[in-house]
Protein backbone atom coordinates (compact mmCIF):
# COMPACT_ATOMS: atom_id res chain seq x y z
CA UNK A 1 0.00 0.00 0.00
CA UNK A 2 2.65 2.72 1.01
CA UNK A 3 5.06 1.49 -1.99
CA UNK A 4 1.98 1.84 -4.18
CA UNK A 5 1.16 5.35 -2.60
CA UNK A 6 4.85 6.71 -3.20
CA UNK A 7 4.55 5.26 -6.67
CA UNK A 8 1.41 7.67 -7.15
CA UNK A 9 3.18 10.00 -6.01
CA UNK A 10 6.14 9.79 -7.83
CA UNK A 11 3.73 9.64 -10.74
CA UNK A 12 2.24 12.60 -9.73
CA UNK A 13 5.17 14.48 -9.58
CA UNK A 14 6.48 13.01 -13.05
CA UNK A 15 3.29 14.07 -14.99
CA UNK A 16 3.48 17.84 -12.87
CA UNK A 17 7.40 17.88 -14.15
CA UNK A 18 6.08 16.83 -17.77
CA UNK A 19 3.15 19.54 -17.69
CA UNK A 20 5.36 22.12 -17.00
CA UNK A 21 7.74 21.43 -19.14
CA UNK A 22 5.28 21.45 -21.92
CA UNK A 23 3.97 24.69 -20.56
CA UNK A 24 7.65 25.99 -20.56
CA UNK A 25 8.32 24.90 -23.90
CA UNK A 26 5.11 26.37 -25.34
CA UNK A 27 5.66 30.00 -23.91
CA UNK A 28 9.07 29.56 -25.12
CA UNK A 29 8.07 28.94 -29.01
CA UNK A 30 4.79 30.86 -29.31
CA UNK A 31 5.60 34.23 -27.25
CA UNK A 32 2.65 35.53 -29.08
CA UNK A 33 -0.34 34.50 -31.41
CA UNK A 34 0.15 31.11 -33.45
CA UNK A 35 -0.50 33.08 -36.62
CA UNK A 36 1.29 36.33 -37.01
CA UNK A 37 0.63 39.16 -39.48
CA UNK A 38 3.73 40.63 -41.33
CA UNK A 39 3.41 42.98 -43.92
CA UNK A 40 6.12 43.91 -46.55
CA UNK A 41 5.86 47.81 -48.39
CA UNK A 42 8.10 47.58 -51.30
CA UNK A 43 9.95 49.92 -54.37
CA UNK A 44 12.65 49.63 -56.76
CA UNK A 45 14.34 51.33 -59.50
CA UNK A 46 13.32 55.38 -58.00
CA UNK A 47 16.16 56.24 -60.49
CA UNK A 48 16.05 59.69 -58.51
CA UNK A 49 12.40 60.20 -59.32
CA UNK A 50 11.93 62.17 -55.35
CA UNK A 51 8.70 63.77 -56.82
CA UNK A 52 6.64 60.98 -55.56
CA UNK A 53 8.80 60.33 -52.75
CA UNK A 54 6.53 61.96 -49.68
CA UNK A 55 3.56 60.09 -51.26
CA UNK A 56 5.05 56.77 -51.00
CA UNK A 57 6.82 57.03 -47.49
CA UNK A 58 3.21 58.30 -46.36
CA UNK A 59 1.86 54.68 -48.21
CA UNK A 60 4.52 52.76 -46.11
CA UNK A 61 3.92 55.26 -42.79
CA UNK A 62 -0.03 54.51 -43.13
CA UNK A 63 0.49 50.96 -43.50
CA UNK A 64 2.93 51.07 -40.52
CA UNK A 65 -0.23 52.95 -38.38
CA UNK A 66 -2.08 50.35 -39.05
CA UNK A 67 -0.06 47.31 -37.71
CA UNK A 68 3.68 48.02 -37.10
CA UNK A 69 4.96 44.59 -37.96
CA UNK A 70 6.28 45.69 -41.09
CA UNK A 71 9.60 46.27 -43.14
CA UNK A 72 9.90 49.05 -46.13
CA UNK A 73 12.21 47.59 -48.67
CA UNK A 74 13.78 48.86 -51.72
CA UNK A 75 15.40 47.03 -54.47
CA UNK A 76 18.10 49.41 -56.04
CA UNK A 77 18.94 51.83 -58.60
CA UNK A 78 17.66 54.42 -56.80
CA UNK A 79 19.59 57.37 -58.42
CA UNK A 80 20.21 58.18 -62.08
CA UNK A 81 16.82 59.58 -63.63
CA UNK A 82 16.76 63.37 -62.45
CA UNK A 83 18.72 66.66 -62.52
CA UNK A 84 18.34 66.65 -58.69
CA UNK A 85 20.32 63.25 -58.74
CA UNK A 86 23.08 63.52 -61.67
CA UNK A 87 23.83 67.18 -60.45
CA UNK A 88 24.59 65.83 -56.86
CA UNK A 89 25.88 62.29 -57.65
CA UNK A 90 23.10 60.70 -56.61
CA UNK A 91 23.60 61.58 -52.85
CA UNK A 92 20.40 63.44 -52.36
CA UNK A 93 18.41 60.60 -53.16
CA UNK A 94 20.12 58.33 -49.90
CA UNK A 95 19.03 60.95 -47.90
CA UNK A 96 15.96 61.25 -48.82
CA UNK A 97 14.98 57.50 -48.93
CA UNK A 98 16.59 57.30 -45.01
CA UNK A 99 13.83 60.11 -44.25
CA UNK A 100 10.95 58.20 -46.17
CA UNK A 101 12.13 55.10 -43.71
CA UNK A 102 12.95 52.51 -45.40
CA UNK A 103 14.55 49.19 -43.42
CA UNK A 104 16.70 47.76 -46.18
CA UNK A 105 17.48 48.36 -49.67
CA UNK A 106 19.54 46.87 -52.36
CA UNK A 107 22.57 47.88 -54.47
CA UNK A 108 21.61 48.06 -58.33
CA UNK A 109 23.68 48.81 -61.29
CA UNK A 110 23.14 52.20 -61.50
CA UNK A 111 24.54 52.69 -57.91
CA UNK A 112 27.82 52.35 -59.65
CA UNK A 113 26.88 55.41 -61.88
CA UNK A 114 29.40 57.75 -60.57
CA UNK A 115 31.47 55.39 -59.99
CA UNK A 116 32.11 52.28 -57.10
CA UNK A 117 33.35 54.66 -54.81
CA UNK A 118 30.53 56.74 -54.19
CA UNK A 119 28.71 53.18 -52.72
CA UNK A 120 31.12 54.20 -50.08
CA UNK A 121 29.59 57.54 -49.48
CA UNK A 122 25.84 56.36 -49.87
CA UNK A 123 26.24 53.81 -46.91
CA UNK A 124 27.65 56.58 -44.63
CA UNK A 125 24.34 58.73 -46.03
CA UNK A 126 22.11 56.43 -45.88
CA UNK A 127 20.17 55.18 -42.06
CA UNK A 128 19.50 51.51 -43.31
CA UNK A 129 21.67 48.68 -44.50
CA UNK A 130 23.13 48.45 -47.50
CA UNK A 131 22.37 44.57 -48.75
CA UNK A 132 24.63 42.86 -51.20
CA UNK A 133 25.93 39.77 -51.00
CA UNK A 134 27.89 39.30 -54.43
CA UNK A 135 29.58 42.21 -55.06
CA UNK A 136 33.23 43.17 -54.06
CA UNK A 137 35.29 46.43 -54.52
CA UNK A 138 39.15 46.40 -56.17
CA UNK A 139 40.16 45.70 -52.90
CA UNK A 140 37.56 42.46 -52.05
CA UNK A 141 36.08 44.83 -50.14
CA UNK A 142 32.00 44.35 -49.80
CA UNK A 143 30.30 46.69 -51.59
CA UNK A 144 27.72 47.12 -48.94
CA UNK A 145 26.83 47.51 -45.59
CA UNK A 146 26.45 43.22 -45.34
CA UNK A 147 25.05 40.21 -47.72
CA UNK A 148 22.17 39.79 -45.12
CA UNK A 149 20.42 41.18 -42.44
CA UNK A 150 18.02 39.75 -40.16
CA UNK A 151 14.70 41.52 -38.70
CA UNK A 152 12.48 40.37 -36.31
CA UNK A 153 8.39 41.28 -36.72
CA UNK A 154 6.49 40.31 -35.11
CA UNK A 155 8.02 37.48 -33.44
CA UNK A 156 9.03 36.19 -37.10
CA UNK A 157 12.76 36.16 -38.44
CA UNK A 158 12.80 38.14 -41.80
CA UNK A 159 16.42 37.48 -43.03
CA UNK A 160 16.75 39.57 -45.84
CA UNK A 161 19.61 38.45 -48.72
CA UNK A 162 20.79 41.63 -51.38
CA UNK A 163 21.75 40.36 -54.43
CA UNK A 164 22.77 42.68 -57.76
CA UNK A 165 23.64 41.46 -61.48
CA UNK A 166 26.21 40.38 -62.44
CA UNK A 167 26.18 42.37 -65.22
CA UNK A 168 27.11 45.36 -63.77
CA UNK A 169 30.44 46.11 -65.86
CA UNK A 170 28.58 45.62 -68.96
CA UNK A 171 25.90 48.66 -67.91
CA UNK A 172 27.84 51.53 -66.95
CA UNK A 173 31.10 52.85 -68.40
CA UNK A 174 33.99 50.26 -67.69
CA UNK A 175 35.89 52.72 -65.38
CA UNK A 176 32.80 53.12 -62.70
CA UNK A 177 33.17 49.43 -62.26
CA UNK A 178 36.82 48.36 -62.89
CA UNK A 179 38.35 45.93 -60.50
CA UNK A 180 34.61 45.36 -58.83
CA UNK A 181 34.17 41.39 -58.66
CA UNK A 182 30.70 40.10 -59.29
CA UNK A 183 29.46 36.91 -58.46
CA UNK A 184 26.81 35.05 -60.51
CA UNK A 185 24.05 35.69 -58.30
CA UNK A 186 23.09 32.14 -58.31
CA UNK A 187 25.98 30.73 -57.30
CA UNK A 188 25.66 33.12 -53.95
CA UNK A 189 22.48 32.48 -53.40
CA UNK A 190 23.32 28.50 -53.30
CA UNK A 191 25.89 29.02 -50.94
CA UNK A 192 23.90 31.72 -48.79
CA UNK A 193 20.47 30.77 -48.52
CA UNK A 194 21.00 27.63 -46.02
CA UNK A 195 22.78 29.30 -43.70
CA UNK A 196 20.50 32.51 -43.67
CA UNK A 197 17.29 29.74 -43.51
CA UNK A 198 18.81 28.71 -40.44
CA UNK A 199 18.76 32.11 -38.40
CA UNK A 200 15.70 32.89 -40.16
CA UNK A 201 11.84 31.60 -40.27
CA UNK A 202 10.98 33.61 -43.67
CA UNK A 203 13.65 34.34 -45.99
CA UNK A 204 13.84 37.21 -48.68
CA UNK A 205 16.07 37.72 -51.49
CA UNK A 206 16.03 41.72 -52.40
CA UNK A 207 17.53 41.53 -56.07
CA UNK A 208 18.24 43.84 -58.45
CA UNK A 209 18.32 41.06 -61.19
CA UNK A 210 15.11 41.65 -63.47
CA UNK A 211 12.46 39.74 -63.36
CA UNK A 212 13.61 36.64 -65.56
CA UNK A 213 17.07 36.23 -63.35
CA UNK A 214 14.65 36.09 -60.47
CA UNK A 215 12.38 33.28 -61.92
CA UNK A 216 15.48 31.18 -62.73
CA UNK A 217 17.05 31.80 -59.04
CA UNK A 218 14.05 30.95 -57.83
CA UNK A 219 13.73 27.87 -59.79
CA UNK A 220 18.04 27.14 -59.12
CA UNK A 221 18.13 27.35 -55.46
CA UNK A 222 15.48 26.37 -53.00
CA UNK A 223 14.74 27.86 -49.27
CA UNK A 224 13.43 30.85 -51.00
CA UNK A 225 10.04 31.90 -49.79
CA UNK A 226 9.91 36.00 -51.58
CA UNK A 227 12.41 37.85 -53.47
CA UNK A 228 11.76 41.36 -54.05
CA UNK A 229 12.66 42.30 -57.39
CA UNK A 230 13.80 45.44 -59.67
CA UNK A 231 16.01 46.09 -62.77
CA UNK A 232 13.13 45.22 -65.19
CA UNK A 233 10.83 47.62 -64.31
CA UNK A 234 8.33 44.78 -64.36
CA UNK A 235 4.45 45.75 -63.09
CA UNK A 236 3.55 42.52 -61.41
CA UNK A 237 0.02 43.19 -60.42
CA UNK A 238 0.11 39.79 -58.77
CA UNK A 239 3.14 37.36 -57.53
CA UNK A 240 4.63 34.89 -59.55
CA UNK A 241 5.46 31.88 -58.35
CA UNK A 242 7.86 29.65 -58.96
CA UNK A 243 8.07 26.64 -56.65
CA UNK A 244 7.18 27.74 -53.51
CA UNK A 245 9.09 30.71 -54.26
CA UNK A 246 6.66 34.13 -54.42
CA UNK A 247 8.41 37.18 -56.68
CA UNK A 248 7.22 40.40 -56.76
CA UNK A 249 8.23 44.04 -58.34
CA UNK A 250 6.15 47.21 -58.35
CA UNK A 251 7.33 48.73 -62.00
CA UNK A 252 9.66 51.91 -61.52
CA UNK A 253 10.08 55.65 -60.67
CA UNK A 254 7.70 55.47 -57.17
CA UNK A 255 4.68 55.03 -59.32
CA UNK A 256 3.87 51.75 -58.00
CA UNK A 257 4.49 50.89 -54.50
CA UNK A 258 3.88 46.89 -53.19
CA UNK A 259 2.45 44.96 -50.40
CA UNK A 260 2.77 41.84 -49.43
CA UNK A 261 1.09 40.46 -46.55
CA UNK A 262 2.16 37.09 -45.24
CA UNK A 263 0.85 34.96 -42.03
CA UNK A 264 3.19 32.73 -40.74
CA UNK A 265 1.97 29.70 -38.66
CA UNK A 266 4.33 29.42 -35.62
CA UNK A 267 3.34 25.91 -34.62
CA UNK A 268 3.55 24.63 -38.64
CA UNK A 269 6.75 27.31 -38.59
CA UNK A 270 5.64 28.16 -42.19
CA UNK A 271 4.13 30.82 -44.24
CA UNK A 272 0.31 29.63 -44.71
CA UNK A 273 -1.37 32.54 -46.49
CA UNK A 274 0.05 34.97 -48.74
CA UNK A 275 -1.30 38.12 -50.27
CA UNK A 276 0.76 40.80 -52.80
CA UNK A 277 -0.69 43.92 -54.98
CA UNK A 278 0.32 47.26 -55.99
CA UNK A 279 -0.87 50.51 -55.02
CA UNK A 280 -0.92 53.65 -57.79
CA UNK A 281 1.21 56.57 -56.41
CA UNK A 282 -0.43 59.88 -57.11
CA UNK A 283 1.10 62.79 -55.74
CA UNK A 284 -1.47 65.10 -56.56
CA UNK A 285 -4.29 63.46 -54.80
CA UNK A 286 -2.60 61.39 -52.24
CA UNK A 287 -1.19 62.51 -48.97
CA UNK A 288 2.51 63.19 -48.38
CA UNK A 289 4.84 62.74 -45.48
CA UNK A 290 5.55 66.04 -44.48
CA UNK A 291 9.48 65.78 -43.91
CA UNK A 292 9.73 64.11 -47.19
CA UNK A 293 8.09 66.01 -48.58
CA UNK A 294 9.93 69.29 -47.04
CA UNK A 295 13.64 67.58 -47.50
CA UNK A 296 12.17 67.44 -50.91
CA UNK A 297 11.91 70.85 -51.95
CA UNK A 298 14.50 71.78 -50.29
CA UNK A 299 16.84 70.12 -53.03
CA UNK A 300 14.77 70.63 -55.47
CA UNK A 301 15.02 74.23 -54.81
CA UNK A 302 18.54 74.36 -55.27
CA UNK A 303 18.47 72.31 -58.72
CA UNK A 304 15.76 74.65 -59.87
CA UNK A 305 17.85 77.67 -60.87
CA UNK A 306 20.11 75.81 -62.78
CA UNK A 307 17.30 73.83 -64.88
CA UNK A 308 13.88 75.69 -64.17
CA UNK A 309 15.01 78.07 -67.40
CA UNK A 310 13.00 77.35 -70.63
CA UNK A 311 14.81 76.51 -74.05
CA UNK A 312 12.67 75.41 -76.45
CA UNK A 313 9.08 74.28 -77.42
CA UNK A 314 7.69 70.48 -78.28
CA UNK A 315 4.68 71.08 -80.41
CA UNK A 316 3.84 67.63 -80.11
CA UNK A 317 4.56 65.12 -77.52
CA UNK A 318 7.84 63.62 -78.27
CA UNK A 319 7.89 59.74 -77.75
CA UNK A 320 11.19 57.86 -77.19
CA UNK A 321 11.68 57.02 -80.67
CA UNK A 322 11.07 60.61 -81.94
CA UNK A 323 13.23 61.71 -79.68
CA UNK A 324 16.16 59.35 -80.29
CA UNK A 325 16.02 60.50 -84.15
CA UNK A 326 16.21 64.10 -83.02
CA UNK A 327 19.17 63.07 -80.73
CA UNK A 328 20.88 61.53 -83.24
CA UNK A 329 20.26 64.45 -85.52
CA UNK A 330 21.55 66.20 -83.06
CA UNK A 331 24.77 64.10 -82.48
CA UNK A 332 25.27 64.29 -85.92
CA UNK A 333 25.22 68.05 -86.81
CA UNK A 334 27.22 68.69 -83.49
CA UNK A 335 30.18 66.44 -84.40
CA UNK A 336 30.05 66.69 -88.50
CA UNK A 337 29.52 63.16 -88.94
CA UNK A 338 27.89 61.01 -91.63
CA UNK A 339 25.66 59.51 -88.93
CA UNK A 340 24.28 59.52 -85.29
CA UNK A 341 23.63 56.99 -82.66
CA UNK A 342 22.02 56.81 -79.72
CA UNK A 343 20.89 53.84 -77.69
CA UNK A 344 17.11 54.05 -76.61
CA UNK A 345 18.67 52.73 -73.29
CA UNK A 346 20.04 55.70 -72.89
CA UNK A 347 16.60 57.77 -73.63
CA UNK A 348 14.92 58.13 -69.89
CA UNK A 349 11.80 59.83 -70.20
CA UNK A 350 9.63 61.57 -73.16
CA UNK A 351 8.84 65.32 -73.49
CA UNK A 352 5.15 66.32 -73.30
CA UNK A 353 4.14 69.57 -75.95
CA UNK A 354 4.76 73.01 -74.80
CA UNK A 355 7.83 74.21 -73.11
CA UNK A 356 10.89 72.68 -72.44
CA UNK A 357 12.92 73.19 -69.97
CA UNK A 358 16.62 72.46 -69.57
CA UNK A 359 15.20 70.40 -66.54
CA UNK A 360 13.40 68.19 -69.27
CA UNK A 361 16.45 67.56 -71.31
CA UNK A 362 18.46 66.48 -67.79
CA UNK A 363 15.17 63.87 -67.46
CA UNK A 364 15.55 62.66 -70.70
CA UNK A 365 19.49 61.89 -70.57
CA UNK A 366 20.92 61.44 -67.06
CA UNK A 367 23.97 60.23 -67.84
CA UNK A 368 27.34 62.09 -67.82
CA UNK A 369 28.43 60.75 -71.12
CA UNK A 370 30.76 62.49 -73.39
CA UNK A 371 30.28 62.91 -76.85
CA UNK A 372 32.45 60.78 -79.28
CA UNK A 373 33.43 59.79 -82.24
CA UNK A 374 33.65 56.20 -83.81
CA UNK A 375 34.59 55.04 -87.06
CA UNK A 376 33.27 52.00 -89.14
CA UNK A 377 33.93 50.39 -92.08
CA UNK A 378 30.55 50.23 -93.59
CA UNK A 379 29.96 46.78 -93.34
CA UNK A 380 30.18 46.63 -90.08
CA UNK A 381 27.61 49.15 -90.00
CA UNK A 382 24.11 47.98 -88.75
CA UNK A 383 21.03 48.11 -90.95
CA UNK A 384 19.70 50.60 -89.21
CA UNK A 385 22.44 52.88 -89.78
CA UNK A 386 22.54 51.78 -93.83
CA UNK A 387 18.90 53.22 -94.39
CA UNK A 388 20.17 56.03 -93.51
CA UNK A 389 23.29 56.38 -95.60
CA UNK A 390 20.67 54.59 -97.90
CA UNK A 391 21.98 54.32 -102.19
CA UNK A 392 25.44 56.44 -101.06
CA UNK A 393 26.08 53.00 -99.16
CA UNK A 394 29.66 51.60 -99.70
CA UNK A 395 30.53 48.35 -97.54
CA UNK A 396 34.39 49.07 -98.60
CA UNK A 397 33.95 52.86 -96.99
CA UNK A 398 34.85 54.43 -93.89
CA UNK A 399 31.65 56.35 -91.79
CA UNK A 400 31.69 58.40 -88.83
CA UNK A 401 29.10 58.03 -86.51
CA UNK A 402 28.96 60.86 -83.15
CA UNK A 403 27.54 59.13 -80.26
CA UNK A 404 27.53 58.89 -76.48
CA UNK A 405 30.97 57.61 -74.49
CA UNK A 406 28.38 54.62 -72.98
CA UNK A 407 27.91 53.32 -76.54
CA UNK A 408 31.54 53.67 -77.68
CA UNK A 409 32.46 51.42 -74.20
CA UNK A 410 29.87 48.52 -75.31
CA UNK A 411 30.33 48.99 -78.57
CA UNK A 412 30.50 45.21 -78.73
CA UNK A 413 26.86 44.95 -77.69
CA UNK A 414 26.11 48.19 -79.89
CA UNK A 415 28.35 47.63 -83.30
CA UNK A 416 29.22 44.00 -82.48
CA UNK A 417 32.99 45.05 -82.66
CA UNK A 418 35.52 45.45 -79.96
CA UNK A 419 38.64 47.69 -81.88
CA UNK A 420 36.40 50.91 -83.34
CA UNK A 421 38.37 53.90 -83.27
CA UNK A 422 36.82 56.21 -80.74
CA UNK A 423 37.56 59.65 -80.50
CA UNK A 424 36.26 61.45 -77.02
CA UNK A 425 35.59 64.99 -77.26
CA UNK A 426 35.21 65.18 -73.70
CA UNK A 427 32.08 67.25 -73.83
CA UNK A 428 29.55 66.54 -71.65
CA UNK A 429 26.32 65.20 -74.48
CA UNK A 430 23.60 66.41 -72.26
CA UNK A 431 24.99 69.66 -71.96
CA UNK A 432 25.80 69.95 -75.75
CA UNK A 433 22.23 68.88 -76.73
CA UNK A 434 20.87 71.71 -73.94
CA UNK A 435 22.59 74.09 -75.92
CA UNK A 436 21.54 72.81 -79.43
CA UNK A 437 17.64 72.45 -78.37
CA UNK A 438 17.97 76.13 -77.04
CA UNK A 439 19.67 77.64 -80.20
CA UNK A 440 17.20 76.33 -82.20
CA UNK A 441 14.08 76.51 -80.03
CA UNK A 442 13.39 72.93 -79.82
CA UNK A 443 14.60 69.66 -80.31
CA UNK A 444 13.37 70.30 -84.04
CA UNK A 445 14.06 73.96 -85.52
CA UNK A 446 11.02 76.04 -83.96
CA UNK A 447 9.89 73.02 -81.74
CA UNK A 448 8.43 71.68 -84.99
CA UNK A 449 7.30 67.74 -84.89
CA UNK A 450 10.30 65.18 -84.32
CA UNK A 451 12.52 65.56 -87.18
CA UNK A 452 11.00 64.03 -90.26
CA UNK A 453 12.51 64.05 -93.48
CA UNK A 454 14.71 66.39 -94.26
CA UNK A 455 13.36 68.21 -91.16
CA UNK A 456 16.54 69.11 -89.58
CA UNK A 457 19.09 69.87 -92.97
CA UNK A 458 22.31 67.28 -91.87
CA UNK A 459 26.01 68.38 -91.56
CA UNK A 460 26.81 66.02 -93.78
CA UNK A 461 24.11 64.99 -97.09
CA UNK A 462 22.49 62.05 -96.83
CA UNK A 463 19.13 60.82 -98.38
CA UNK A 464 17.30 60.95 -95.09
CA UNK A 465 15.96 57.55 -95.03
CA UNK A 466 15.06 57.42 -91.43
CA UNK A 467 11.34 55.84 -91.05
CA UNK A 468 8.77 55.36 -88.63
CA UNK A 469 8.94 52.05 -86.84
CA UNK A 470 12.24 50.38 -88.72
CA UNK A 471 14.85 50.86 -86.58
CA UNK A 472 13.75 47.84 -84.45
CA UNK A 473 16.52 45.79 -86.10
CA UNK A 474 19.16 48.23 -84.14
CA UNK A 475 21.36 46.21 -81.48
CA UNK A 476 19.99 47.78 -78.66
CA UNK A 477 16.47 47.10 -78.71
CA UNK A 478 17.44 44.27 -77.12
CA UNK A 479 18.35 46.20 -73.72
CA UNK A 480 15.04 47.78 -72.75
CA UNK A 481 14.19 44.18 -71.12
CA UNK A 482 14.72 42.87 -69.12
CA UNK A 483 18.25 44.90 -68.93
CA UNK A 484 18.34 48.29 -68.03
CA UNK A 485 20.44 51.17 -69.27
ZN1 LIG B 1 18.98 48.26 -62.89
Amino acid sequence: MKRWRRNVSVMIRRSLLLALLLVTALTACASGPRLRRVRIVHTNDLHGHVERAAAVAAVAAAEREKDPNLLFLDAGDCISGTPLSTIYKGRPIFEIMSTMGYDAVAVGNHEYDHGWQLIEEFREIARFPLLCANARSPTGALLGDAPSRVFEVAGVRVGVLGLITEQVPRLTVTSASAGCTFEDPIEAARRLVPELRKRSDVVVLLTHLGVEADAALAGAVPGIDLIVGGHSHTELRQALEVGSTRIVQAKCYGERVGIVDLVWDADEGRITQFDARLVTIDPETMPSAARVRELVAAWESKVDDQVATVIGRAARRLDKKRLRRAIEHIYKELLGTDLGFQNTGGIRATIEPGDIRIRDVWTVLPFDNTLVRVTLKGSQLSDYARRQIGARFDPEASYTIATNSYVSDQQKTYFRVTDAPVEDTGLLMRDEVVAWVREHGGFTPGGGAAPEKGAVKPAVKNSGSETDGRDADDADDAEDTPRKR
